[in-house]
């Protein structure tokens, strides 16, 4: 299929380059510095990486870089056709997503919303899992592209229910993190080996995926970007934002924004998320300051 991929950062440059793999003919474009991906070519404007394509694929940081990517002067509505599809892989709010489909929706194209878990490692092993929102018909058209970026797609419903999804299963990230990193911080004060309490955790009913992920690079306190700490918190206040807007409360997530609202004071937003931690660490005396 003929593709635009627009957006090259951790996720989009690795998800470009399995659709090159696939076979697929990719034109990528990115806002800064016009990065290059092997096999694809190099567009000068979403609206120039849209021009022949088939389907349009975002994976952009926040709501605003998609509004920007397909609304602005040169995004890419300028080259939409009816029957093309739009497909959204950043995480964004719910709400905005159902007003950019309607508005593409309006020239006769499908938008889905397929945001994406499996962080980095993932995106470059081709082990993604979509969780879609979008017609019958145009998730359908959509497999072989899934195929070639992930290992699971989940039809989660009609446009929106893709994010809804989404922000939902990170507001678990998060507070599973977060209760880790109390555990790991509050056992490591009474002495206990740290590896050793990974050995429990991953051995008892609390085993978790988030822990398998995390604890190697807390263990050498390796905060290097995998999901930078600035878009986790993008996240959470796109959660929060949403809880307000259906009049869901979530106190424990509140409380979490407090640790990231701290931990970007201390400059860490470009680094992982993991770094929370090293708030705790440092409130326990225990050092705590990330390379
Ligand atoms: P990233 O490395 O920060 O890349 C963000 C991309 O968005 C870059 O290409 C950036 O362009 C572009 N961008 C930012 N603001 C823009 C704007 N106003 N206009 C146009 N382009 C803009 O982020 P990522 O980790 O790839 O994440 C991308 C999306 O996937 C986010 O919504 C994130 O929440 C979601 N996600 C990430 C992970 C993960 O583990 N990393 C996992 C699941 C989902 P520049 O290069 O010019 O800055």
């Amino acid at each position: 299929m003929k593709i635009a991929f627009l957006g090259l950062g951790i996720m989009g440059r690795p998800m470009a380059s399995k659709l090159v793999a696939a076979g697929h003919e990719v034109s990528v474009w990115n806002r800064s510095a016009r990065q290059h991906v092997d096999g694809a070519t190099t567009a000068v404007s979403p609206a120039d990486a849209a021009k022949d394509a088939e389907v349009v694929w975002l994976c952009v940081a926040d709501t605003a870089a998609v509004e920007r990517v397909v609304f602005a002067e040169d995004g890419a509505e300028q080259s939409l056709r009816e029957g093309m599809i739009v497909v959204d892989s950043s995480t964004i709010s719910p709400s905005a997503t159902l007003r950019f489909a309607e508005r593409v929706n309006a020239r006769g194209v499908h938008w889905v919303d397929a945001p994406i878990t499996g962080s980095k490692i993932g995106a470059e092993n081709g082990q993604l899992i979509f969780m879609v929102g979008g017609s019958n018909e145009a998730v359908e058209a959509l497999q072989p592209l899934f195929k070639a970026m992930g290992k699971l797609v989940i039809h989660i419903g009609e446009t929106g229910k893709g994010q809804a999804a989404k922000i939902s299963m990170n507001l678990m990230i998060a507070l599973i993190y977060e209760g880790f990193a109390e555990a790991f911080v509050l056992s490591s004060k009474l002495g206990v080996d740290p590896h050793k309490l990974i050995e429990l955790i991953q051995a008892s009913m609390v085993r978790s995926g988030v822990v398998d992920y995390k604890a190697p690079f807390v263990l050498r306190r390796d905060y290097s970007p995998n999901f930078p700490l600035r878009l986790m918190h993008k996240d959470i206040h796109l959660m929060l934002d949403t809880a307000k807007e259906v009049r869901v409360k979530l106190p424990a997530l509140e409380t979490v924004d407090e640790i990231y609202e701290l931990s970007s004071e201390e400059g860490w937003d470009d680094l992982d998320f993991a770094a929370t931690l090293a708030l705790l660490e440092k409130w326990a005396g225990l050092g705590g300051q990330p390379k």
